[in-house]
């Protein structure tokens, strides 16, 4: 952060956002003008409620049917979630865009944005559904996991909180970028859905984002996603966008598929969706979750391998003292590996292609 921003008072901010529409910038540079909740109106069509430093919901006057969540910056160096969302923000806030739907737009963690690591403490999208309060003797509540209970606690809020007492039909969608490339650049992981059939329909939207390759998740998790589709019945994904990068290296044109399609969603434009087709889509679902049992647990595969890579049964994944673990299937691929977690956090997500 430059020190050669003028600080912005309390008293300037709805005029400074409404030209600016810099919410994101001011979050991170004086998150103290947002301690307090502030709500303004765009134009007489649109109320704005800033819940906090990096919370902000937009609420058309008119009729809307839809309640959006989208979520970005979980990981605070996932930068191409954050600046399609810093757009959109803007030009919400400017007036250059006008929303039809509800919308909640989340950056979630700012600090780690701010020393550009994809966390301070520990992994924020481990920490939902609660978890944040499950701490040990010793921990204290670190500034993730208290983020995380805000995070939840604005969802929450945002879900049943429409003026009427209508329910809208909700959408939860949490923008990542993974820290290897993928074979599947984009790629979708649908949390697990317990005894509801997966929603083809919603297949569609994403397919429309450019995103043709969807996990389907086998148990339920701790994921910001999983949170919103469990406990709100929200069509929720957790979206993998493309690398890692610095702030600023990404190539937009490459999101142009989403920023389109998500633009639409909030603006309530048809989005044309095509019938779904099964050749249209790499379905995968979760063969082994190979959790880190021993500090010396090692992948068996080069660390730049990436996402969705395939093996031949038999082929040794990684290996740690007291077990060797190997693809159980001629097909069986592995997503997100990081030998550097924790001991007891998942190292490896073994997947093999399915239909629905
Ligand atoms: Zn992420």
């Amino acid at each position: 952060m430059t020190q050669n921003q003028s600080t912005v008072s309390s008293c300037d901010i709805v005029q400074r956002l409404k030209k600016k529409g810099d919410f994101l910038h001011l979050s991170r540079q004086q998150p103290r003008l947002f301690s307090k909740p502030t709500d303004f109106m765009l134009s007489q069509h649109t109320n704005v409620k800033i819940i906090a430093e990096g919370i902000i919901c937009f609420e058309p006057l008119s009729l809307t049917d839809k309640d959006i969540v989208l979520s970005c910056g979980i990981h605070g160096n996932e930068t191409a979630p954050i600046e399609i969302c810093d757009d959109l923000v803007r030009d919400i806030l400017i007036s250059k865009i006008v929303v039809k739907q509800r919308v909640l737009v989340i950056f979630g963690n700012l600090a780690a944005m701010d020393i550009a690591q994809r966390f301070v403490t520990e992994n924020m999208n481990r920490l939902f559904s609660g978890e944040h309060k499950n701490i040990e003797k010793d921990q204290t509540i670190n500034n993730e996991r208290r983020r995380a209970n805000q995070l939840e606690q604005s969802v929450r809020a945002f879900y049943l909180g429409r003026v009427d007492d209508s329910v809208g039909s909700r959408y939860h969608y949490d923008l990542h970028t993974a820290i290897r490339p993928s074979k599947n650049q984009k790629f979708a992981v649908y949390p697990f859905q317990h005894e509801k059939p997966w929603d083809k329909q919603q297949l569609q939207i994403l397919l429309a984002c450019g995103v043709n390759t969807i996990l389907l998740s086998g148990s339920p998790t701790t994921t910001f996603s999983y949170f919103s589709a469990n406990n709100f019945n929200a069509h929720a994904f957790t979206v993998e966008l493309g690398k890692v990068k610095p702030f600023g290296e990404n190539n937009m044109s490459d999101f142009k598929e989403v920023i389109d399609t998500l633009t639409k969603m909030l603006c309530g434009q048809s989005l044309e969706l095509k019938a779904f087709e099964q050749a249209d889509f790499l379905i995968y679902k979760v063969n082994q979750v190979i959790n880190k049992q021993q500090a010396d647990f090692v992948l068996n595969f080069a660390d730049d391998m990436p996402n969705f890579s395939d093996f031949a049964k038999g082929e040794v994944l990684a290996v740690e003292t007291g077990a060797i673990y190997k693809a159980e299937h001629d097909g069986e691929a592995i997503v997100f590996p990081n030998a550097g977690v924790e001991i007891g956090q998942r190292a490896i997500l073994t997947v093999i292609p399915t239909t629905i």
